[in-house]
């Protein structure tokens, strides 16, 4: 005999929320959410996609995040914080995937962040670096579509490794 309630527990396991701005309470997002697709409707970047399991998830690939409030606004279920809270915690982090690290000359990614966190530093016998200023990076996403290696992840802050 099946045994219903480990089925339903199974069934509504945590699902990583797709770093959604503005999750109130991100632990309990799979839970709450729904899957109406109401946020996916009306962000205006379009780049809120489906993902695991149908629930709605950021995909940068597609774009980037303007901070509109839309998606949360228009959330039945009420699962975003106000929005003069912060959206989220997360930064952009470029892998070893970058042309510049691999020596060859490659800026694109300094035009594409809005708020200049992406600065590029002289290095002795070799190309202009790229870092990332922690404090100037909102985590938009910007500059990640822009990479032509997809070097380019945004990642939530691991607040012991800064
Ligand atoms: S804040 Fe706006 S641009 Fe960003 S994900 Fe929500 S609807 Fe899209
Ligand atoms: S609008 Fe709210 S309930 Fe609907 S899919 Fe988006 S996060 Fe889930
Ligand atoms: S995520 Fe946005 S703010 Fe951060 S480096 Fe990329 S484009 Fe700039």
């Amino acid at each position: 005999m099946v045994d219903t309630d480990k089925r339903r527990l199974f069934r509504r396991k945590y699902v990583k929320p797709g770093n959604l701005p503005w999750l109130s309470e991100p632990q309990a997002f799979s839970q709450q959410c729904t899957r109406c697709g109401e946020c996916a409707s009306v962000c205006e970047t379009n780049i809120i996609t489906k993902g695991d399991g149908g629930f709605p998830a950021v995909d940068f690939a597609q774009g980037e995040c303007t901070f509109c409030y839309k998606c949360a606004k228009s959330c039945p279920e009420k699962l975003f914080s106000p929005q003069s809270t912060k959206p989220w915690e997360q930064i952009a982090t470029i892998s070893n995937q970058c042309l510049a690290k691999q020596g060859v000359d490659c800026r694109v990614c300094e035009e594409s962040c809005e708020p200049f966190a992406i600065q590029f530093k002289p290095q002795l016998g070799s190309v202009a670096q790229p870092t990332i200023e922690l404090d100037a990076c909102n985590g938009c996403g910007g500059c990640v579509a822009s990479c032509p290696t997809k070097a380019i992840t945004v990642n939530t802050i691991d607040i012991q490794n800064i």
